[in-house]
Order: C-alpha cells, then sequence, then structure tokens
C-alpha cells in the first residue's frame, strides 16, 4: 500500500493559509485589496469582535458571475495574470489567486457579488466540507461583491489561540484600512466596529480632500508641521508628505512608503529616510511621514513574499539616493521660524 496521499483541498488551503492569514488584519488586507483590483469606488468594512467574530466588506466593482464565483473560491485561481511576464509587470495589487481560498479554508466565507449594472439579482457562494465543494445561490445584490468572513479560525485552534485581545486585533485591522486609504484618495472607505463607526473617508479628488484624509489618517498634527514633497526624476518621482524635524516620535509608529500605490516596509527605503534625516533628529527620535514612490513596474519585483510587503528594486541604489536625496534637499530647505516651507 501507497504512504503517500494527496490532502484535501481543505487541509492544503489551511495549510497555505498559514502564509497569508495570520490574523483579522490580514484577512482586511486581502480582501480591501480584491476590491481595489475590483475597480471599487466605495468600500465599506464592518467587523465584530476585532474581526475574530465577523468581518463583512462591501464593494461598489465589477462583481462577478455566477461562474466566476466557484474560481474566486478555489487556490491558484486569478484573473489578474496569465503569464510570467504578466508577473514581471504586474499593476494590481492582488496576483497569486489563494487569499480567499486560504481564507475560506479557516473561516465561514459567504461571498454574495453582482456583476451587472441593469439588475439587482446576484449570486452567493460558500465552500464546505473537506473538499471545499461550492454551493452557488441567487441573491440579491448590487453591482459589486460583498465578503463576508465569519469565525475566523474556528477550525483551526491552534491559531485561534494565538490571536490577541480584540483591541490589539482591532488596532491591526484598523492599521490596514488607514493604509489602504492613504494608497487610494480616489476611493471611498468606511470602519466600522461593534456597530460604531470609527473612519469614514470621502473619495478625495482635490489638494485640499487629500490633506483632510492624510490628517484624519494621522493626525492634525502631523500635517500641520509636514511639508509637502514632489521631486520628479524620470523615471522616478516621489511625493507626498515629510514630517518635520519638530514633529518627531519616540517611536516608527507613524511611517508610511507606498511604492507603486503598495504599502511596503524596506530597509533599503528606512536606511535612506533615516540617512536624510540624520543630521535634523535627536538619537532615537523617528521620523514621520508619508510618502510615494513611483516607478516603472519591471524596475520592482513585489513577488519576494506571499504578502508582498517586502519589494527589491532592480537598481537599489539608484532608488536609495534618489529617496535620500529628495529628503535631504526637502529637510535642507527648512529654516527655523519658516511658517511656510519651500516645496522640494
Ligand atoms: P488574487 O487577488 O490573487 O487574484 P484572490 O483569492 O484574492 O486572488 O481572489 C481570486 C479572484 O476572485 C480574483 O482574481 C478576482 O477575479 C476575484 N475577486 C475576488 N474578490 C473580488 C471582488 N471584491 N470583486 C471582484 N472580483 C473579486
Ligand atoms: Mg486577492
Amino acid at each position: 500500500m501507497s504512504q503517500i496521499h494527496r490532502l484535501s483541498p481543505r487541509l492544503a488551503n489551511q495549510i497555505a493559509a498559514g502564509e497569508v492569514v495570520e490574523r483579522p488584519a490580514s484577512v482586511v488586507k486581502e480582501v480591501l485589496e480584491n476590491a481595489v483590483d475590483a475597480g471599487a469606488t466605495r468600500i465599506d468594512v464592518e467587523v465584530e469582535a476585532g474581526g475574530s467574530k465577523l468581518i463583512r466588506v462591501r464593494d461598489n466593482g465589477s462583481g462577478m458571475s455566477a461562474d466566476d464565483l466557484p474560481l474566486a473560491l478555489a487556490r491558484h485561481a486569478t484573473s489578474k495574470i496569465h503569464s510570467l511576464e504578466d508577473l514581471e509587470r504586474v499593476g494590481s495589487l492582488g496576483f497569486r489567486g489563494e487569499a480567499l481560498a486560504s481564507i475560506g479554508s479557516v473561516s465561514r466565507l459567504t461571498l454574495t457579488s453582482n456583476h451587472r449594472d441593469d439588475s439587482s439579482e446576484g449570486c452567493s457562494a460558500l465552500s464546505e466540507g473537506r473538499e471545499m465543494e461550492v454551493t452557488v445561490k441567487p441573491a440579491p445584490h448590487p453591482r459589486g461583491t460583498t465578503v463576508e468572513v465569519r469565525d475566523l479560525f474556528f477550525n483551526t485552534p491552534a491559531r485561534r489561540k494565538f490571536l490577541r485581545t480584540e483591541k490589539t486585533e482591532f488596532n491591526h485591522l484598523e492599521e490596514v484600512v488607514k493604509r489602504l486609504a492613504l494608497s487610494r484618495f480616489d476611493v471611498g472607505f468606511s470602519l466600522r466596529h461593534n456597530g460604531r463607526g470609527i473612519h469614514n473617508l470621502k473619495p478625495a479628488d482635490s489638494d485640499a480632500e487629500r490633506r483632510r484624509r492624510v490628517a484624519s489618517i494621522c493626525g492634525p498634527a502631523f500635517m500641520e508641521q509636514a511639508i509637502h514633497i514632489e521631486h520628479d526624476r524620470a523615471p522616478l518621482r516621489l511625493w507626498g508628505w515629510v514630517g518635520l524635524p519638530t514633529f518627531s516620535r519616540s517611536q516608527a509608529d507613524l511611517q508610511y512608503f507606498f511604492v507603486n500605490g503598495r504599502v511596503i516596509r524596506d530597509k533599503l527605503v528606512a536606511h535612506a529616510v533615516k540617512q536624510a534625516y540624520r543630521d535634523v533628529l535627536y538619537h532615537g527620535r523617528h521620523p514621520a511621514f508619508v510618502l510615494y514612490l513611483e516607478l516603472d513596474p519591471a524596475q520592482v519585483d513585489v513577488n519576494v513574499h506571499p504578502t508582498k510587503h517586502e519589494v527589491r528594486f532592480r537598481d537599489g541604489r539608484t532608488v536609495h539616493n534618489f529617496i535620500f536625496s529628495s529628503l535631504h534637499r526637502a529637510l535642507a530647505d527648512v529654516r527655523p521660524g519658516q511658517d511656510s516651507p519651500a516645496q522640494a
């Protein structure tokens, strides 16, 4: 008799889920990214008990057809790339085709969706059993998608044990919403926790509205003590807001860096920023910033890690120098007592 046997789809997905679904915040990240990729202009997030009991995300994006719903729940199924060449130039936030399958294997997941503008009749799908067979039924829904994730890790008690307090889990989850709201000013976001409204952000089209959104996410004090920078050196562009040395922090907790719209943590970027602030910040203090780096997608590899928080730049040295010199110049332009600092 053979020793080797195939894992059931659910177990295979649960193992894969270990990489992408760590806590409620990771679910929210994946589901929000899908909504953005679907072209949504409005995304409403509702959670209960820090997300461990319920996460419901509703978007007005492209929606899915009845035929697409089972595929959305299947592993390695994606509408976003077809080939390795696509992967090298990927513009969407997702592309691995495993998030929904992973989430579905460790929660009670329902997708309800409608891809038509001219009908309010959509359908809903959930996957059940070891083989994760998908049942699709008609269900009313306007164009767009609602993803409902209940009882995260109900069937993986070992993982559930690792969840922290409701407040801690909610803080992580809120951070994910903030990052996405900072990365897409053109999309409206709302967040409710246990029935209470936490954020309600309208799409921000003008400069003033964008400033207001940053202020509502990072705090008005940051906005008052930040300078706006914009530096173009084709094919690189860096823009955003950097906190003045007077707004330094004891922790590195107000630092947002986006590469082509994707929030990242990167040693090279962190080093460039730190160097730029070196002469103006006291030892042990951390700068605050919201920065956007734009470059040719072919110059950056986002497929380094399943959560895509890490990137690899083709030409790291040029990127480092560009970030350093942009910030260094902006900070050097600010002289004490100057209340409207020059743009870099
Ligand atoms: P990926 O995002 O990597 O493609 P996912 O498992 O997150 O993989 O989603 C699988 C597929 O389901 C997506 O490629 C997309 O076609 C579809 N999908 C998921 N969420 C949505 C949504 N909110 N609106 C429209 N389509 C969606
Ligand atoms: Mg996805």
